[in-house]
């Protein structure tokens, strides 16, 4: 992403509107902006960059290192402006009929997905895009200096064994939490999280409660007291080619704790698909858009990272990147 800031071409007159500051949408600028378009990038937080800023904690990637690279991006001649939501603020269909030549889509993965179980607006249950977006992004961890308050008890659970669950644990330890546990109903074979993660994990001591689902959030005066859990053993294997976990009647247990984060994934932000008539969206709400160019069903709008193939990684998303601003420029000259 890093590129000096004279290294761009002679300007174009084209105008690139691109939505989402994560890794997709900054490398498209970047690039764009590499090839002499001018370059402007919506973002709907305070903050640009993404998952790199509020997801993945400080002690895996410093937020000085991608503030760095985007501050090389705005010496470039990118323009960011933030707490810009588009889809409200403007259309993508405004856009176009406005200044734009062309829009770049890269608003990412960041629905979260709940359980559907019983007590789960109590407080202390958070999802872990905003566990981790409060701690992230509003310091959280500083309440009252700043304003957002994040409520860590003494047990933490985490309910969920992908890489996010992971970083969900690792952080709630660091919060203060005497101990930090991972809810998972598949067994230890099974976590999607890569095997590194579950190493650090559990060297930071990490407990992993496998075999297991919470099936009730039960609270005392709106708080969170303890999860109603069940154990589970995994029968035939399921549409994703994995054993699928199955409830043992009558194991029913609680594990009592005032915080709870799920982890259980996200899906794609449905703002710019409702506003956006005639985009291509698959089964999953995902953008359709060519692997290829990124273009999508609308003529000069183009899509990548995991607004397209839902959440994947960080290096996927910026290939997308470079993928699209390729095409864009063949398309623009
Ligand atoms: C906790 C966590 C840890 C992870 N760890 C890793 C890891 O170690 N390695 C790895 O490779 N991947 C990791 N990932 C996945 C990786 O971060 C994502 O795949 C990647 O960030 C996707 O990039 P993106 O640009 O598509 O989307 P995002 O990074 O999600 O960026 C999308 C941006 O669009 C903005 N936006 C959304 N809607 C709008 C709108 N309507 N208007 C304007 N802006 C909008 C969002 O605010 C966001 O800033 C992790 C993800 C999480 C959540």
């Amino acid at each position: 992403m890093h590129v000096p800031p004279s290294m761009h071409e002679s300007d174009t007159g084209k105008r690139i509107a691109v939505i989402g500051a994560g890794p997709a949408g900054l490398t498209v600028a970047g690039e764009m902006r590499r090839r002499g378009h001018a370059v402007t990038i919506f973002e709907l937080l305070h903050v640009a960059g993404g998952v790199l800023m509020y997801g993945i904690p400080e002690f895996r990637l410093p937020k000085a290192i991608v503030q760095r690279e985007i501050g090389a991006l705005c010496e470039m001649g990118v323009n960011i402006e933030v707490n810009m939501v588009i889809g409200r603020t403007h259309t993508v269909q405004e856009l176009l009929d406005g200044d734009y030549d062309a829009v770049f889509i890269g608003t990412g993965a960041g629905l979260p997905r709940f359980l559907g179980v019983p007590g789960e607006s109590l407080n202390g249950v958070f999802s872990a895009n905003e566990f981790l977006t409060r701690i992230n992004l509003m310091k959280a961890y500083l309440f009252p200096e700043y304003d957002t308050p994040i409520k860590v008890g003494e047990r933490v659970v985490t309910v969920g064994g992908g890489n996010v669950a992971m970083d969900s644990s690792r952080t709630a330890l660091r919060l203060g939490a005497r101990e930090s546990v991972i809810v998972y109903r598949r067994s230890e074979a099974e976590l999607p999280a890569r095997g590194e993660e579950v190493h650090h994990a559990k060297e930071e001591g990490i407990q992993f409660q496998l075999l297991t689902n919470p099936i009730e959030f039960i609270g005392e005066n709106g708080n969170l007291k303890a999860i109603r859990c069940i154990k589970m053993e995994l029968g035939e294997l399921d549409d994703s080619g994995r054993r699928r976990p199955v409830p043992i009647e009558g194991t029913e247990f609680e594990i009592e704790a005032t915080t709870v984060v799920i982890a259980v994934g996200n899906g794609p932000h449905p703002l710019i698909p409702q506003t956006t008539p005639h985009l291509d969206l698959n089964r999953w709400g995902s953008i359709v858009a060519d692997p290829e160019t990124g273009l999508t069903s609308i003529r000069s709008v183009y899509a990548g990272g995991d607004i397209v193939t839902g959440a994947a990684t960080v290096i996927e998303a910026m290939g997308a990147g470079k993928r699209a601003a390729q095409a864009m420029h063949a398309f623009l000259t």
